[in-house]
């Protein structure tokens, strides 16, 4: 009998050593995706941040909503590899995705297409820091050494990085949400990182500069690559149902502006009176208004 319990307990230690963790080893908010292949959000509507594992090193996607959830994302990166982080890359410019990158850089090279650092810099607001460490003690010690760090390398239109088995390949979407948006294709592992083009049943802040048919054109895009699974900006791992679905939110947005705008009515009028009740479960219904603005400009071209 005592032999049959230590042999357990061998059994379970060597396993324990053996086997790759998993992602309810690593703490709550990590989901596995592939092998090696891991999305982290701390509570649901986050943005999501990612590792993806290699034979020289994980390379992350995205820096994690909060600087607390960053580095408890980094926590789980370490219980999956001592290899130092090789490249951060930043699917767009905000905060969300961008603020935590002091915690992965140095070692990590940040990467981002042309035009990230400048916008950073535009956004970059010198009393955040100090404002978020207010907030509370874990804040507080979540900021600790914060400098804000803009993308060493800016590729423009496609860029691949080949390390160790993986390939990854950035793609630039053009006017989908920030002033620089990467989606990252590993061809090898139909994995789509997709940016913030298409979140999941959430109304988008769409800015200004965005358009309903450069939005439309990278959804067309990121479908032709046929991926088996998509990582959204925000929101849960996912298919290239998202893209069909925003599709339709923006096909019928765009229908109806036009129709009422056809009819004469003001921009104003316009945002009084249009309702899209079919995506009345989609998070976010306070910035259908500013969906609106973008819908309208494309129809008034
Ligand atoms: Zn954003």
């Amino acid at each position: 009998m005592k032999l049959r319990i230590g042999t357990v307990f061998l059994v379970s230690l060597i396993l324990t050593w053996a086997l790759p963790a998993r992602a309810q080893d690593l703490g709550p908010g990590f989901t596995k995706v592939k092998d090696g292949i891991y999305v982290y959000a701390a509570k649901p509507g986050n943005s999501t941040c990612s590792v993806i594992l290699t034979d020289e090193g994980p390379v992350i996607i995205d820096a994690c909503q909060r600087p607390p959830d960053t580095h408890q994302f980094m926590a789980g990166v370490k219980k999956l590899t001592d290899k130092p982080v090789r490249f951060l890359i930043d699917t767009e410019v905000h905060n969300d995705h961008t603020f935590g990158h002091w915690v992965f850089s140095p070692p990590a090279v940040v990467i981002n297409h042309e035009g990230a650092g400048e916008a950073m810099k535009k956004y970059f607001d010198p009393k955040r820091a100090p404002t978020l460490a207010a907030q509370s003690a874990e804040m507080r010690d979540a900021v600790k050494g914060y400098k804000m760090i803009t993308p060493h390398l800016e590729y423009k239109n496609k860029m691949t990085i080949n390390l160790g088995e993986r390939t990854f390949e950035l793609l630039y979407l053009k006017n989908v949400h920030s002033e620089a948006d990467t989606a990252v294709w590993l061809p090898k592992e139909r994995v789509l990182f997709a940016a913030s083009a298409a979140n999941v049943k959430s109304i988008i802040n769409l800015r200004p500069f965005v358009t309903i048919p450069d939005v439309l054109a990278s959804y067309k895009l990121m479908k032709s690559l046929n991926p088996e699974i998509v990582v959204p900006g925000h929101g849960p791992v996912s298919t290239t149902k998202i893209f069909d679905e925003y599709e339709g939110f923006y096909t019928l947005l765009v229908q109806r502006v036009q129709e009422m705008a056809s009819k004469g009515k003001s921009l104003d009028e316009i945002k009084k009176e249009l309702k899209m009740p079919e995506f009345a479960d989609w998070s976010g219904q306070d910035r259908l208004g500013v969906n609106i603005d973008v819908a309208y400009k494309s129809v008034k071209k």
